[in-house]
């Protein structure tokens, strides 16, 4: 990847984010797996060792052992790394024949590693080596193993060697490594943020959503609060659309195979999709995406020039074939609800399309609280054309256009070289939570595949018929996995404008109860999500329940309230505010929704 900054002509602060040690933290961390293999040799000498790369944060490394790994046994093998730190042994490269690395393998039995050498298209393979423990490795690796100054090993979980199934189930250590011990403090602390903050345990907590074994896995049940919220965010996505141009359409969910053999998804996306549906002797598809009824409805008519742009948004519902074991939470499911748009344009029109599309992204991000993000701008690979459907004009002029975009709204990004689809440059917008963890956030995509597939035209000024331009777009993504995001991000306790539940109106005993009602009611009638807590418990009690829920004011009424006709304000961010009239109270909150806080 390179970093590309743009050119500053106005004074906004323009940030590239590139850690620069972070290939040297990568080598560390990928050396600290050697280490942690040789010291589980050491430990199980029988262990029959499967690969150990380095993944965003940490490292990992498969074992095949007869025991099951526990925390204990992490312990030991992290004691076990100590010492062959603490011997500082230098790592050395060694180059040897294929045939001989072989042999070796095989004398030391090691299966897995006889299969890697196998896979392996060069003559010779290289080793590395510290210590007494040697391994099949294209390196780089930090000199001496003296140089890991802070590691821990996480966690322990099986794994199917090379992802498979049907191959043997090895056990996978994780763990991280670090430069400084104060950065693996840091880690370690974070990690445990992240627990607490995890949208599994608090969508279960708070009652949002819930996966049932009798339903199947990776198919979400969106319980009331989490239909409020989602309602509440499609609203908003509706109006904010209408605003801009765009029209709201809806397609079905199953279509004729044929449809998907024409847009090229049966051939190329196959894997992902679910077996065909018989209807009547015809083959049906669930859909995995919604593109194919978007250009059907652009070619429904002859269309001209004078008629473009057309933004056409969809909440669509998708499906996808994921396997379970990569189903995770909100994150990985099989049915979700993408907040797609299809924008039909001319060339020309090209360019101010994208800078719309940013334009809506970086308001619905901001909206949602993430106020930082990271942009990758993908484009083709230098030398490799014939991977792409399109001519070298024809993407030169997106590619072009896309940048453009990015540089208008000075905009720093990342350009992904080689990372484009084979149909179309794309943009796409990582986004920053509360804990600096990164999402997946809107998607900018340009298709130069399906128009040609269905082809979709215009007719230009010319009079002449034109390829139509086809840009696909979300800015939420899923909204099962802006959910999951929404709920790590703000741990639950979601923004007022947000919150399935405002406001909680508790009366001190029953004999407050009917104002208390009457405050419900006054507040109800201005729009708000009120409920009142009238059943026949202590208040301290009450008051405790709507704090776990999270609910970001608890009005509390008893004799003083109800002589004064005032509320008594506890709100979730500051504790107890003491007395409010009804209507100030109701102006400041109607200020807080506007502010979206
Ligand atoms: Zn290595
Ligand atoms: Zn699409």
């Amino acid at each position: 990847m390179v970093t590309v900054k743009p050119p500053i002509t106005e004074d906004k602060p323009v940030s590239v984010i590139m850690e620069d040690t972070e290939e040297d933290l990568e080598t560390l961390r990928h050396s600290t797996a050697h280490i942690m293999a040789q010291a589980v040799t050491h430990l199980y000498p029988n262990v029959k060792l499967g690969i150990g790369p380095c993944i965003e944060n940490g490292f990992y490394y498969d074992f095949d052992l007869d025991q099951t790994l526990s925390h204990e046994d992490l312990k030991k093998i992290e004691s076990e790394m100590k010492h062959i730190i603490g011997s500082n042994e230098p790592f050395v490269r060694a180059e040897i024949p294929k045939d001989e690395a072989l042999k070796k393998m095989e004398v030391l039995g090691q299966p897995y590693k006889v299969e890697l050498i196998k896979d392996i298209d060069d003559e010779k393979v290289s080793f590395y080596t510290q210590g007494d423990f040697m391994d099949l490795c294209r390196g780089p690796h930090i000199q001496r193993t003296g140089k890991v100054k802070a590691f821990k090993l996480l966690s322990v979980a099986g794994a199917y060697w090379r992802g498979k199934e049907t191959n043997p189930m090895l056990q996978r250590i994780y763990g991280t490594a670090f430069t400084q011990k104060d950065a693996l403090e840091n880690y370690l602390k974070l990690l445990e943020e992240a627990k607490k903050r995890d949208h599994r345990k608090l969508g279960k907590d708070l009652d949002l959503f819930s996966f049932q074994e009798e339903c199947g896995a990776g198919l979400v049940l969106w319980h009331p609060k989490a239909g409020r919220i989602r309602t509440i965010i499609e609203d908003f996505w509706r109006k904010e659309h209408y605003k801009r141009g765009y029209e709201v359409v809806y397609t079905p969910h199953i279509a004729k195979l044929d449809l998907w053999k024409t847009s090229g998804h049966w051939n190329f996306y196959r894997e992902s999709m679910f077996s065909p549906l018989d209807i009547e002797g015809q083959e049906y598809l669930l859909k995995p995406m919604n593109c194919p009824f978007a250009i059907l409805m652009y070619k429904s008519q002859l269309r001209s020039y004078r008629d473009l742009p057309f933004r056409w948004a969809e909440l669509g519902t998708v499906y996808r074939y994921e396997r379970t074991g990569v189903l995770h939470g909100l994150l990985r499911v099989r049915g979700f609800t993408q907040d797609d748009a299809h924008i039909f344009c001319t060339p020309d029109q090209f360019e101010s399309e994208v800078i719309s599309v940013i334009d809506l992204a970086q308001f619905m991000l901001t909206s949602f609280g993430f106020k930082e993000y990271e942009i990758e701008l993908s484009v083709r690979g230098k030398g490799e054309k014939e991977k792409y459907i399109g001519g070298d004009a024809t993407w030169e002029l997106a590619e072009g256009a896309l940048q453009q975009a990015l540089e208008r709204k000075h905009l720093s990004y990342t350009l992904g070289e080689g990372e484009a689809k084979f149909y179309g440059p794309a943009i796409d917008i990582k986004v920053k939570d509360a804990l600096g963890r990164g999402w997946q956030g809107p998607t900018i995509q340009v298709d130069f595949n399906l128009p040609e597939r269905f082809d979709a035209n215009f007719i230009g000024s010319d009079g002449k018929e034109h390829r139509v331009v086809m840009i696909h777009r979300t800015v939420l993504g899923a909204m099962e996995r802006f959910l999951g995001c929404l709920i790590e991000h703000y741990t639950g306790s979601f923004p007022l404008w947000l919150a399935p539940l405002q406001i909680r109106v508790i009366p001190v005993t029953d004999n407050h109860a009917e104002y208390a009602l009457g405050v419900k009611q006054r507040l109800e009638n201005d729009g708000l999500r009120v409920d009142c807590n009238t059943i026949n418990a202590k208040i301290g009690y009450k008051v405790r329940e709507g704090i776990i829920e999270k609910i970001p004011y608890i009005l509390i009424v008893g004799d003083k309230e109800v002589k004064e006709g005032t509320v008594s304000v506890r709100s979730r961010k500051k504790g107890d505010e003491g007395s409010y009239s009804l209507e100030h109270f109701l102006e400041r909150i109607k200020q807080e929704i506007a502010a979206k806080e």
